[in-house]
């Protein structure tokens, strides 16, 4: 037994007497793809939900897109019409986030953007109370180095869910080296209530998923940009021959070419080994604005049935 695993069961054996901190009332940071499935499925287990973003429009978008999948939900009998109006009952919405000021937990779904994370938790932090836990949603960024830039390291958390979080059951749950017990209890606790599976993994770059999947994405990228295959030829070999249920090239759509870019960056800065360098033509994409389905084109061209190969 190495002494920090020594020095956890310890930590863990002092926290198992100290009460679990109870999370009524969420807050939610980024109405995008994420943030409105976070939003969702928290306001559908009862919880009290304040969603914000920096942009209006991207709130209306969300409340417009968690009603779609509301319905989606009742026509599939997962939920009766009554929980989908109590759900969207449950939330309020701001472009501020002093409105966050009465959150138990909040749990910060932004670009996946050092900078814009850090800009968010220095002008979140002075609003809460000293009790509020804070989590990232982050895909990759290291949860040590987020969680020191704000006021309590130890109430901080990495809680990164799967898109899109209705459907998906994973939730990682990362813990930074001030983390502390009671925190981490809570937000398994939480992540349970959500009807959620957890798996735990170490602050390393890119957690456990995204360390695996998305370099197989950039390398599906490299396959489009060397010629081994056109779009349809990548994504139908990986569906048929290695039964994934979407091709890497769709998924990379559906993720966001922004924020796979963002997550090579994040493995290739922290882990220093050339395997991970984002390919040309990912970087070409998300220069080029064509960031996937949520801008309307990315490696298909969404605004025609069915999408078409943009190569
Ligand atoms: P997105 O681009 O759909 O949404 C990001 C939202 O953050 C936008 O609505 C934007 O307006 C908002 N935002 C930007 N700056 C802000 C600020 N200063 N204050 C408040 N809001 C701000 O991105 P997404 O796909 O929802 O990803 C959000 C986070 O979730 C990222 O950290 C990403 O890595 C992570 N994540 C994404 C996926 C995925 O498949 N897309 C999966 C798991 C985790």
């Amino acid at each position: 037994m190495t002494i920090d695993v020594a020095t956890r069961r310890t930590a863990q054996a002092e926290a198992a007497s100290k009460p679990v901190p109870e999370i009524a009332k969420v807050g939610v940071v980024g109405a995008g793809q994420m943030g409105n499935g976070i939003a969702h499925v928290c306001a559908l287990a009862g919880l009290a939900v304040t969603l914000t973003d920096v942009r209006a429009e991207a709130i209306e978008k969300a409340m417009a897109t968690m009603r779609g999948n509301m319905d989606r939900q009742i026509k599939r009998n997962l939920i009766k019409p009554e929980d989908k109006d109590a759900a969207l009952a449950r939330i309020a919405t701001a472009t501020d986030l002093t409105a966050l000021g009465d959150c138990d937990f909040v749990v910060e779904a932004a670009t996946e953007n050092e900078e814009v994370k850090r800009s968010i938790y220095k002008a979140l932090c002075p609003h809460l109370k000293p009790s509020a836990m804070v989590a990232s949603n982050t895909s990759s960024i290291s949860i040590t180095r987020l969680g020191a830039s704000t006021d309590r390291p130890e109430k901080f958390i990495g809680m990164h869910f799967m898109n899109p979080v209705p459907v998906m059951k994973l939730v990682e749950l990362i813990r930074g080296i001030a983390t502390d017990e009671p925190t981490f209890q809570a937000v398994h606790a939480l992540a349970l209530k959500l009807g959620k599976i957890t798996a735990v993994s170490e602050d390393f770059p890119a957690f456990i998923v995204n360390r695996i999947l998305v370099p197989m994405i950039n390398e599906a990228v490299y396959t489009l940009y060397e010629g081994v295959g056109s779009v349809t030829a990548i994504d139908t070999a990986m569906r048929l021959g290695a039964n994934h249920p979407m091709g890497p090239l769709e998924l990379a759509d559906f993720i966001g070419l922004d924020t796979c870019l963002a997550i090579m960056n994040v493995l290739y800065d922290g882990l220093s080994d050339s395997k991970y360098r984002p390919c040309p033509l990912l970087v070409k994409y998300v220069e080029a604005g064509w960031l996937g389905r949520k801008a309307g084109k990315g490696f298909y061209d969404y605004s025609v049935d069915p999408p078409r190969p943009t190569r």
